[in-house]
């Protein structure tokens, strides 16, 4: 649709990979229908998924509070700005105090930037170990901080970014039916548990249903070709659909 705007978070290292195809057709495809799109190729990006205490910089670039010896050696692209409490470090306090100060790493405000004037976002990724691959898991721990994304109060419904939607395209390297409710991995229903329900809506997403290539590896190219497409013929329809009744009955009550 015209005037929208979507994210595109994907992490796969090759371009030419099953997932850089549907990143690919899904850039073709919303760019036909007049739709603005950003890509966060993380890989590409070198993006860093560990959440560390360099993720509070020293906005004015002032003499840093808190700077350690070798990460000035080491050519560190920012001063390591002052902590809320230095004697002992807590992430989750120091990430919502810093954005709270606008004092986050540059990295990761540009990426909240681009999910604030996101209509849609799509994460694109393999399922590694029944989740995100970890640049991935590390986008989603950096960018989608208290303050930012949720705060408490302020959850699941009253998440503050409840007025975007967000869909899971992922690979498998199991089939449908070892993901099927009798199969030996289990329903693909239980994995999308945490993602979509233990982050995304949490963060206020309203979550669309996933789009879940199975095992491109051992499909064959005919099949392979029919799962792009099946991705493509679907985002002509994405802004007509109705978000997943994301409860835990969607889940495990089937
Ligand atoms: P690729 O190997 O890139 O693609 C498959 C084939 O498709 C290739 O031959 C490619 O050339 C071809 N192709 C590309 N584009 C097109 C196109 N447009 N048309 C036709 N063919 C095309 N799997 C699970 O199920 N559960 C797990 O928990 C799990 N954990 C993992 C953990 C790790 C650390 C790793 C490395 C893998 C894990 N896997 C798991 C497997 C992983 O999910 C799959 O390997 C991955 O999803 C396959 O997607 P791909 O894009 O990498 O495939």
């Amino acid at each position: 649709m015209a005037g929208k705007k979507v994210l595109i978070v994907y992490a796969h290292q090759e371009p030419r990979s099953f997932n850089g195809s549907l990143k690919k057709v899904a850039v073709e495809e919303l760019s036909k229908q007049g739709c603005a799109i950003t890509v966060s190729d993380l890989y590409a990006m070198d993006f860093e998924p560990r959440a560390t205490r360099k993720d509070v910089i020293d906005r004015d670039l002032h003499l840093p509070v808190v700077i350690k010896t070798e990460e000035v050696m080491c050519g560190a692209q920012h001063l390591i700005g002052a902590l809320s409490n230095p004697k002992f470090f807590n992430y989750g306090v120091e990430a919502y105090e810093a954005f709270k100060k606008r004092s986050l790493a540059s990295d990761i405000t540009d990426e909240q930037k681009k999910v604030q004037e996101a209509d849609l976002v799509i994460f694109q990724f393999p399922l590694y170990w029944f989740s995100v691959p970890a640049i991935l898991k590390g986008w989603m721990d950096r960018v989608l901080c208290q303050g930012f994304a949720f705060d408490i109060p302020g959850f699941y419904d009253s998440g503050f970014l409840k007025n975007k939607l967000a869909l899971l395209s992922l690979t498998t390297g199991g089939t449908a039916e070892m993901y099927g409710k009798t199969g030996v991995s289990g329903d693909f229903r239980y994995f999308l548990w945490p993602l979509q329900h233990g982050a995304l809506h949490f963060c206020g997403f309203k979550v669309l249903a996933p789009q879940i290539s199975f095992a491109p590896e051992i499909a064959s190219e005919e099949e392979r070709k029919a799962m792009v497409a099946s991705w493509a013929q679907r985002l002509k329809t994405i802004w007509e659909e109705e978000p997943i009744d994301c409860t835990p009955a969607w889940y495990f009550g089937h």
